[in-house]
């Protein structure tokens, strides 16, 4: 007999032998109909595999991320099948499951091969698909598989096959169709219930350039067809929402080649809304302690090798720039916080006077492929808003717990009200790749996890993934389309101060270490910004809108009237506009929505009579009209709705 343990704690004894998808069975047939995928004492495994041992069993579902790739990652092996069938010459080589769906990397050869040809792919693989294959694993030996491959000319797999050494190597099957594979797959093909191909790109045979260009085939499979017409309604939005599309719409920003690629130009408009962010996180952090820094956008190489990021970043870095005559190095900044720390060495401290916080919109400058760059989310110039704080042992759960306040205030002021948390532990079976001691990491760690309890964050902890330097804590937000961004992180750092030998004098007037923590609630503002336009689809709370009324004169002899209430609403700091165009209203109103103006003031002559304004909402929602002497208090109203009030610090 074996112990089977479950999630509630719930501990059931079956025979040895006994598989998930049988323990499911025995639960409830509506959960063997459900599951995807097994995890078993942290190990995804077949729902077939039979179960010799005590463990914790996990069954994985459609929501479950691991549920997921088990469909996707079975799907692209229905996908294969089904391209063998169709181009019995091509030459199938990998095709994993990616964050949306999966692809297949196919090697064509002479067959012809286009994107009409998706139709009859799909047809192929909802049919095949109904006829329940279940996939199968079976082990086999490194030459048996090589033969397998050989017979079928297939060079890729060959290659695979060759690099995984002494390695254990199984293989997938299912109907006619076999693959390389190390498993993790649904228990049969008849959970795939709709599939759509989504494009084809060129891919070139482990990412070199010098190999031979195989074509990349994406797709997407659900469980039940309503899921894919739901997410094909999301893509299309999303390409709507895309912020290279509307920051263009907007006039927020634009790219020139003439400057270089991924160096965003920031327009008026796009520089005001920047500004704003600016100058909203600024005011926070004056109120929790920070104080502005400024430094420059290059520093000497020097700085960077003694800080450690030139050895682990240098690659991403650009070249050296030398100075003329001494030949020295500078490298353009790939990082604030080297900078930050010779401020702080700048003078002398007492324990009294820390924490001390830095803070600096500091931009810095990483060299990306150009093919990974993407709108404001990947450039190769950008603008963190960063900080770092030094501080005390003592006090570095209190800190750490203060900017988590700070991350949370900022979010809930932009409108993203969905988010987990990430915090990244090290890999405690491989501690050589960290740089300081346990003791000091453990001390870290623990305030982390104390920190994010105390807030009652909702967060999973990773171990292995934190930075080389120290653990973090991450955010995740979900935007409107329920996709994850990652934003805002706050990180413990042991070893910067070790590194430039910051000290403070502690009570018993000793030399002590500082802490130090680096944080950036937005990232950078490009990403923030991008992930804010497609957040929001370009329609900014009102109280970062740069724009939050437009006044709207029906005609010429309204002109006066309209000027005067203008400047009565930017004397009660209101950032108004005017159309004075020769216009129809309807199309005056067309062109403010399109601006995604939140606000706009209609005046006439029944208005000018009245003494008053007729106010319509974005969307077309008419409130009514106000008198003058309301009018800028019902849209401050408007304002402070709009925002998060209250930071608690
Ligand atoms: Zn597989
Ligand atoms: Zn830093």
């Amino acid at each position: 007999m074996i112990k089977v343990r479950f999630p509630d704690g719930n501990e059931l004894s079956y025979d040895d032998g006994i598989t998930p998808f049988e323990i499911a069975e025995k639960i409830s047939p509506s959960l063997a109909r459900d599951i995807l995928s097994v995890e078993y004492n942290d190990e995804i495994i077949e729902t077939k595999t039979k179960l010799f041992i005590d463990g914790n069993i996990k069954f994985l579902k459609w929501n479950d991320k691991q549920g997921k790739k088990a469909f996707w990652h079975s799907t692209a092996h229905l996908l294969a099948q089904v391209i063998l069938d169709l181009y019995p010459n091509s030459k199938l080589t990998i095709g994993p499951p990616i964050e949306n769906g999966f692809y297949y990397d196919v090697d064509f050869q002479n067959s012809t091969f286009s994107e009409n040809d998706f139709s009859k792919i799909e047809n192929k693989m909802i049919e095949e698909a109904r006829k329940d294959h279940c996939f199968e694993m079976r082990e086999i030996s490194n030459s048996d598989a090589l033969s397998y491959y050989e017979k079928q000319k297939n060079e890729y797999k060959c290659e695979l096959i060759k690099g995984l050494g002494n390695e254990k190597i199984t293989f997938c099957d299912h109907a006619n169709f076999t693959d390389l594979c190390k498993g993790g797959h649904i228990p049969s093909t008849k959970f795939i219930k709709s599939v759509k191909l989504l494009n084809t790109a060129g891919a070139y045979w482990r990412g070199d350039e010098n190999n031979k260009q195989l074509t990349r085939i994406y797709g997407i499979s659900f469980p039940k067809e309503k899921l894919l017409k739901e997410y094909l309604q999301l893509l299309q939005e999303a390409k709507k929402r895309d912020h290279r599309l509307l920051g263009k719409q907007l006039g927020l920003f634009t790219f020139s080649k003439n400057v270089g690629l991924g160096l965003p130009l920031w327009l008026p408009e796009g520089t005001e809304l920047r500004s704003r962010l600016e100058g909203f996180l600024k005011d926070a952090q004056k109120k929790a302690g920070y104080e502005m820094v400024i430094t420059p956008h290059i520093g000497n190489k020097k700085l960077y090798v003694q800080s450690g990021h030139y050895d682990k970043y240098g690659e991403s870095t650009f070249f050296p720039i030398k100075t003329p005559k001494e030949d020295e190095e500078f490298l353009l900044k790939p990082m604030n916080c080297p900078h930050h720390c010779e401020i702080y060495s700048s003078r002398k401290w007492s324990y009294k006077d820390l924490p001390v916080r830095y803070a600096e919109f500091g931009t810095v400058y990483r060299y990306e492929q150009s093919g990974e760059l993407h709108g404001l989310t990947r450039v190769r110039g950008f603008t963190q808003d960063d900080a770092h704080i030094f501080c005390t042992q003592d006090q570095l759960l209190d800190e750490f717990t203060k900017v988590i306040d700070l991350v949370l205030y900022v979010f809930k002021s932009l409108g993203f009200d969905e988010f987990t948390a990430q915090i990244s532990l090290r890999d405690v079976e491989n501690t050589d790749k960290y740089i300081g001691s346990d003791e000091v990491w453990n001390l870290a760690e623990n305030a982390i996890l104390e920190a994010a309890k105390s807030k009652n964050l909702n967060y999973r902890t990773e171990y292995g993934e934190a930075a080389f330097y120290g653990p973090k804590l991450d955010f995740m937000v979900k935007d409107a389309l329920n996709r994850e961004w990652q934003l805002g992180t706050i990180q413990v750092d042991y070893n910067l101060p070790e590194r430039f030998d910051l000290t403070f004098k502690n009570k018993n007037n000793e030399d002590e270490r500082p802490v130090m923590i680096h944080r950036a609630p937005f990232g950078s503002l490009e990403r923030f910004i991008a992930i804010l336009i497609e957040h929001t689809a370009g329609v900014f709370p009102l109280w970062l809108s740069t724009n939050q009324i437009t006044l709207i004169s029906v005609g010429e002899k309204h002109r006066n009237y309209t000027e005067k209430v203008l400047n009565l609403l930017e004397k009660d700091e209101i950032r108004a506009s005017a159309d004075f165009r020769n216009e129809t209203v309807s199309k005056k109103i067309l062109e403010a929505e399109k601006k995604k103006t939140h606000i706009m003031g209609i005046i006439g002559d029944k208005e000018i009579e009245k003494n008053e304004v007729t106010i319509r909402l974005r969307g077309g929602n008419l409130v009514g009209s106000f008198k003058l002497d309301t009018l800028s208090a019902y849209i401050s109203k408007k304002i402070n709705e709009s925002r998060e009030i209250n930071l608690n610090i």
